[in-house]
C-alpha cells in the first residue's frame, strides 16, 4: 500500500513547498533488521537511584556505549528516565529538567523511555508523583522529531528495573522494532520471563499459530514470527486457501484451511500443530473483518458476523486451548485488537465493541494463564497500510493516516513485530496488557 503524500515531500521540490506550507512531513522510520544496533548512537541514562546504576550495567553487557551525563554536542541514540523512586512531585523535576536540553541532541528516529513504579497503593504523594509520568511522557512523545518516539516501562510492586520483562520491555522499545509504537506505556507486573539467548532469535524452538494469515497484518505476523525462529501455522479461511499456502510455503511452516467461528476451530488448531510441529507455544488471534454501518442503519449479519469472528471464535478458541493439555508450558496468547476499541468510531459500533471486547476478554484471561505461567496480551493497531485502509474513502483515509504524532500510516510489520515481542519470553512478565501500536493517534484516545 502506497503513501504517495509522503513520497512526494520526502525530496526535492515537494520537501521545499511542504516546508514553506508548514505541511507534515513524515520521517522516513528506522524499522528492525535482525543484528542493527539497538539505538543509533549511544545511550544516556538520567536518574539517581540504584535502578538507575544498575540498568546502566546492564546496558553495557548490550554492547552499548552508556553516558550516565551528557556530553556536550554529543548526538544520543536514546534517553532513558530512570524515575522508579519518586515519592513527591517534587521529585521530578531534577531528573525531567536534566532531560529536557539533551534532547536537542537525540538523533533522529532517537528513543526517550521512562522507566517508573505505578501509582496503585502509593501514598496519594507518590502516587501523583509516578502517575505524573504518564502526562510527562505522552507530552513529551508529541513534542518529538524526526521519527523519535517516547514510550514507557512501568513497575509494579515486587518488579525491579532490571527485572526480565522490564529489560525486554526496553529492548522492544530502544530497537526499530518499535518504529510507530509512540506515547505508549507497558507495564510489567511480574518478575517472571526470561531474555533469550540469541537477541535476534528469541522465538526459536517455539511452534506458533496466526490466524487470517492469507495477507495483510496477519501475513506479516507469520513471516515475523518465522524471521524471530518460531514454526508457524498460518490459519484462514478455505477461500484464501492459495495466497495461505504462498505464506505458509514461504517461512517453511504449515497451512491449515480453517473458519475461526467453526465451533470445533480451537480443537482442529491444536490437533494440527501437535500432530505436525509435535506442540503449542504461541496463540495470534488476527483474522478480522469490518462491515461498517452506522447504528441506525445496523443489522443482525453485520452485527454478528463481525463479533463472531473478532471476539466469539476468540473466546471460543482460547476455551479449547486453556482446557487441552497441549498448551502449559509458558504459553502466550497475542489478540489483535483496535484504536477503534478504545476512541471508538463512527460507522464502527460493531466493530467497536468487538474489539473492545477482546481486550475485556484479554484481561480476564490473564490470571488463567499465568497458572501455566503464560501470559496474554493484545495490540491495538492505529491507522496501518493494508487492503483494509486501501479501501477507505480518500479524505478520512488521508486524515486517519496523518493524525498521530509520526505523521503517517503504519505497516503491517509494525504490528507484527510488537507481537513477536509480546508472544517471546522476554515479555513473560507482562499480561493483561494492551499495546497500542498507532504512531500515538492524535485524536480519540
Ligand atoms: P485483512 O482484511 O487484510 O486480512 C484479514 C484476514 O483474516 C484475511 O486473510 C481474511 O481471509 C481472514 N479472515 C477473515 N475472517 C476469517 C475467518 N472467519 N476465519 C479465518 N480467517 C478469516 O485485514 P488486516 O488489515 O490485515 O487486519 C488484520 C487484523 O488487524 C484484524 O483483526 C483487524 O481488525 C485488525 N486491525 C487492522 C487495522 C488496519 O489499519 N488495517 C487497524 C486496527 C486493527
Amino acid at each position: 500500500m502506497t503513501d504517495t503524500y509522503t513520497r512526494l515531500v520526502s525530496k526535492g521540490p515537494g520537501r521545499d513547498v511542504a516546508k514553506k506550507l508548514g505541511l507534515p512531513q513524515p520521517a522516513a522510520l528506522r524499522r528492525y533488521e535482525p543484528r542493527q544496533p539497538l539505538p543509533a548512537g549511544p545511550v544516556l541514562v538520567i536518574g539517581a537511584s540504584a535502578g538507575a546504576d544498575d540498568l546502566a550495567g546492564e546496558l553495557l553487557d548490550w554492547d552499548v556505549e552508556v553516558r550516565r551525563h551528557a556530553v556536550a554536542k554529543e548526538r544520543v541514540g536514546a534517553i532513558v528516565l530512570v524515575l522508579d523512586d519518586l515519592q513527591s512531585p517534587a521529585d521530578l523535576e531534577q531528573p525531567v529538567l536534566t532531560a529536557g536540553p539533551a534532547l536537542r541532541e537525540l538523533a533522529p528516529n532517537g528513543r526517550v523511555v521512562t522507566i517508573s513504579r505505578a501509582p496503585d497503593g502509593g501514598r496519594p504523594a507518590a502516587a501523583a508523583a509516578r502517575q505524573g509520568v504518564d502526562g510527562l511522557l505522552r507530552s513529551v512523545a508529541k513534542e518529538l522529531w524526526a521519527g523519535a518516539t517516547g514510550n514507557g516501562i512501568v513497575l509494579t510492586e515486587g518488579v525491579s528495573a532490571t527485572a526480565p520483562s522490564v529489560l525486554g520491555a526496553l529492548r522492544f522499545f530502544l530497537s526499530g522494532r518499535s518504529a510507530f509504537v509512540d506515547g505508549q506505556f507497558l507495564r510489567v507486573g511480574s518478575p517472571s520471563g526470561s531474555l533469550p539467548a540469541v537477541p535476534d532469535a528469541p522465538l526459536t524452538g517455539k511452534v506458533a499459530v496466526v490466524t487470517g494469515a492469507a495477507r495483510g497484518i496477519g501475513a506479516s505476523i507469520a513471516r515475523t514470527l518465522h524471521r524471530d525462529g518460531a514454526t508457524v501455522v498460518a490459519v484462514d479461511i478455505p477461500a484464501a486457501g492459495d495466497h495461505l499456502a504462498e505464506v505458509a510455503n514461504g517461512i517453511r511452516g504449515t497451512a491449515l484451511q480453517l473458519d475461526v467461528t467453526r465451533e470445533d476451530a480451537g480443537q482442529r488448531i491444536i490437533d494440527h500443530a501437535v500432530s505436525r510441529h509435535g506442540r503449542l507455544d504461541i496463540m495470534v488471534h488476527n483474522a478480522g473483518i469490518t462491515r461498517d454501518k452506522l447504528l441506525v442503519n445496523m443489522d443482525h449479519g453485520r452485527w454478528s458476523s463481525v463479533i463472531g469472528v473478532n471476539l466469539e471464535a476468540q473466546l471460543r478458541i482460547n476455551e479449547a486451548l486453556l482446557a487441552s493439555g497441549h498448551f502449559r508450558s509458558a504459553p502466550r496468547i497475542v489478540s489483535v485488537a483496535s484504536t477503534s476499541g478504545i476512541a471508538g468510531n463512527r460507522g464502527q459500533t460493531n466493530y467497536a465493541a468487538s474489539k473492545a471486547g477482546v481486550i475485556g476478554m484479554v484481561r480476564a484471561t490473564a490470571p488463567l494463564l499465568a497458572e501455566y505461567g503464560g501470559s496474554i496480551n493484545a495490540v491495538a493497531p492505529g491507522f496501518i497500510e493494508t487492503e483494509m485502509t486501501a479501501r477507505m474513502p480518500f479524505a478520512p483515509r488521508e486524515i486517519a493516516r496523518r493524525l498521530n504524532s509520526l505523521q503517517q500510516g503504519g505497516r503491517p510489520e509494525d504490528v507484527a513485530e510488537a507481537i513477536a515481542f509480546l508472544a517471546s519470553d522476554a515479555a513473560g512478565g507482562i499480561s493483561g496488557q494492551v499495546l497500542r501500536v498507532c504512531g500515538q493517534n492524535l485524536v480519540g484516545a
